[in-house]
């Protein structure tokens, strides 16, 4: 009878679109490819209108619910968002546990899949007696690698990373200077330091690691864990997953700022946008505005008002900005600029702008599904980083792979103007970033296809874990 069920999924998502977008896309994946069904399991502490309509329109496959709040009241309030992500996963495992069991009573539940924050749950995923556990890691094989060798690294190298005079050189990987390492590794004395040594450490209790990347945009590194190491779980890359659009466009009107693409000759837009929580500092925002004027390129900015007056990644459990923006633009900007300009307040459709023939370049935050959805619709990138592990996904796609061109730090309006200047048009470097991501386009296709490396990564994953193949 086992056997005429459809396996189950369980999978817990740490807080954060970012997070939910690439998780629901492996549940449909394995609802399609697999009959699977699936249920994402979310924290009460993200229950936005944002999240509530984008679990309404999977598909029937994948249920969802929601775990009951958890108490971080007592934890500082400046603590950082990798701190409260990993004590919310740490203390829900009496509630999680209790959900797994339940689901393991209704339906047959297989596997239990956590992400980057939440290799904690793994105890809960024990208690319940879920055979399979996994880690969904939703960035990619260079931060992945980085986070493994934490461990030793905290042993073996006193100070801070960013006072390091060498680049950290990690094996397969481009080196990254110190400063640009992961920003919550950068003050030792910050407890969430220690919780990504911590993560590091059970990272390795994983039966596999499933990373949403894909070899071509790293191949050095992915030849590395390609080969197995007693002591590390087995590393599959299964991406490029980005959001597919289908069901929403059914009912929701087009955004007019498709409209707006539709009368911009082909290739000759920059998509500016930060993610679903960033922000830039008021004098960046005036800055970013004179240089997209100086740089004659025609542009689509989604805009959200500074963030000095509160954390870089305040709007990040809640993608809708609070201000209105426009106030905090230069002078004359918006009228200088409405024949070429088009501002987008706090929110677009972004797959839908980047897929769009008008768009030519994207200038990103670096946050890795931006990323690979750029790579996917063959977008050539100007790398602007912010938080998290976007500086170490700046440096691997300018330095490494030749994706972006990146903006440098101190963010004056001719670097700004130059730099989207040479990605949407240049001769030199700009060519060769716009040839890369062409054949990084293809190969993310490839990959994907009947037989492509990531579709039989994810084959020999889930044949394990029903068909019973060796643990
Ligand atoms: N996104 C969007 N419209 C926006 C901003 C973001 O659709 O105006 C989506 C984007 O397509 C991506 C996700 O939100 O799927 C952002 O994830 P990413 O990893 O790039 O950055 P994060 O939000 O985690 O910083």
């Amino acid at each position: 009878a086992e056997a005429g069920r459809a396996p189950h999924v369980a999978m817990l998502v740490t807080p954060g679109m970012g997070h939910l977008i690439p998780l629901a896309e492996l549940a449909k994946r394995l609802a399609a490819r697999h009959g699977a069904t699936a249920t994402l399991i979310t924290f009460a502490s993200t229950a936005s209108a944002t999240q509530r309509a984008f679990l309404a329109s999977l598909p029937p496959a994948i249920a969802s619910l929601s775990l009951p709040p958890v108490d971080l009241s007592d934890l500082p309030p400046d603590a950082a968002i990798e701190t409260l992500m990993s004590e919310e996963c740490a203390r829900v495992v009496p509630a999680l546990t209790g959900v797994l069991s339940g689901l393991k009573e209704t339906t047959r539940l297989v596997a239990f899949v956590a992400d980057l924050f939440g290799a904690d749950s793994f105890d809960a995923a024990a208690a319940a007696g879920v055979a399979r556990r996994c880690l969904f890691f939703p960035t990619n094989l260079h931060v992945l690698t980085l986070i493994l060798h934490l461990p030793e690294l905290d042993v073996s190298m006193p100070g801070e990373f960013r006072d390091l005079a060498e680049p950290v050189r990690l094996p397969g990987c481009v080196p990254i200077p110190g400063p640009d390492i992961l920003s919550p590794l950068q003050d030792k004395s910050n407890p969430c330091y220690r919780w990504m040594v911590h993560h590091g450490r059970r990272y390795r209790d994983a039966e596999a690691i499933l990373v949403n990347s894909f070899d071509a945009v790293e191949p050095d590194v992915a030849r590395v864990l390609r080969a197995p190491q007693p002591g590390r779980p087995p590393v599959y890359n299964i991406g490029p997953l980005i959001k597919t659009d289908a069901v929403e466009t059914d009912n929701e009107p087009r955004a007019p700022c498709l409209d707006w693409l539709d009368r911009q000759p082909p290739r000759s837009v920059i998509f500016v946008s930060f993610g679903s929580g960033g922000s830039l500092p008021a004098e960046q925002m005036r800055e970013l505005a004179l240089g997209l004027e100086q740089s004659g390129q025609r542009f689509l900015w989604v805009v959200r008002s500074p963030s000095d007056e509160g954390a870089v990644n305040a709007n990040y459990y809640d993608a809708e900005s609070k201000r209105d923006p426009l106030p905090y633009l230069p002078e004359g900007f918006v009228e200088r600029t409405k024949e070429v300009g088009l501002l987008v307040p706090s929110w677009a459709p972004q797959i839908k702008v980047l897929a769009h023939e008008a768009t030519g370049g994207f200038l990103v935050h670096c946050g890795w599904n931006s990323v690979l959805e750029s790579l996917v619709h063959g977008v050539p990138m100007v790398a602007w980083p912010l938080f998290a592990e976007q500086r170490q996904n700046a440096v691997m796609l300018s330095e490494g792979v030749g994706a972006a061109i990146r903006v440098p730090d101190t963010k004056r309006k001719e670097e700004i103007a130059a730099a989207v200047r040479e990605v949407m048009a240049g001769q030199g470097k700009g060519a060769e970033v716009r040839a890369k991501v062409a054949e990084l386009q293809k190969a993310a296709a490839e990959g994907l296809r009947e037989g492509g490396a990531a579709t039989t990564a994810l084959d020999e994953v889930v044949h394990k874990w029903i068909g019973g193949g060796d643990k």
